[in-house]
């Protein structure tokens, strides 16, 4: 197996759950040069292929293009590396059910032992702190700052009216995490209509998250999809 093919794998499944859908991208550090990171050139993801792949340093320049266009958002890759450096890998995505809690005064809280790590806080960027008038994408260093600041040490951070921003120590946590991510945000708005109103839902204390954050690698996760995709992307080479 090689990383081209991991990044192209994780790609393809964050579409599958449809966590990314023409738009939204993925990121891995370059396991030779922790100052570099790869993510595939402006294309969408259920398209993308190892020679997609492109080579980026710490002011998102590409090494090698080739003519190939890189991603505007690429600079919430590159700032998200700098000031974290046990990251390996960085999701950003459109992820349909987390919108709402990013324009509401909802927060998102950890209502499924899965998707533990939202107890860890996943805070919420305003863009217009940064900017106004703003298209809303995060287009320069400066933007891409901003929200590293405001992801700080956290898992996940939202982004206002946009998605999210999530991070891992590797590809299964970065993947695994964007899945639950969605997959709360949908139980807790079910959630939060069962109650109703005047209704009181129990989520994971801190105790609880604690206990499972620890274990939370997401590694059978991500060697299923990871097989079941191996299998697609063969039958689609065969084909
Ligand atoms: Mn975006």
């Amino acid at each position: 197996m090689s990383l081209f093919q991991d990044l192209v794998i994780a790609y393809r499944i964050l579409a599958e759950h449809g966590i990314i859908d023409a738009y939204g991208h993925i990121s891995v550090r370059s396991p030779t040069n922790p100052a570099h990171f790869w993510m595939a050139r402006s294309v969408a993801p259920e398209l993308v292929t190892e020679a997609d792949m492109m080579e980026f340093n710490m002011d998102s320049e590409a090494l090698d293009p080739q003519g190939r266009s890189p991603v505007i958002e690429r600079f919430i890759h590159s700032e998200v590396y700098k000031s974290r450096p046990e990251v390996m890998a960085v999701v950003h995505n459109h992820s349909p059910s987390v919108i709402p809690f990013c324009c509401t005064n909802t927060p998102l809280r950890p209502i499924f032992h899965m998707s533990a790590f939202i107890g860890l806080g996943v805070p919420n960027w305003e863009i217009r702190e940064a900017q106004e008038d703003s298209d809303m994408l995060v287009r320069s260093a400066y933007l891409g700052e901003s929200l590293a600041k405001k992801l700080s040490h956290h898992p996940a951070a939202l982004m206002r009216g946009h998605g999210a921003v999530v991070v891992g120590e590797s590809l299964a946590v970065a993947v695994g995490r964007s899945v639950y991510l969605e997959q709360n945000a949908r139980m807790q708005f079910q959630a939060e209509m069962l109650a109703g109103p005047s209704g009181s839902i129990t989520f994971m204390d801190d105790k609880e998250v604690a206990a499972n954050v620890v274990w939370q690698e997401y590694g059978r996760f991500w060697n299923l999809v990871r097989n079941k995709m191996l299998k697609k992307l063969e039958a689609e080479k065969a084909a």
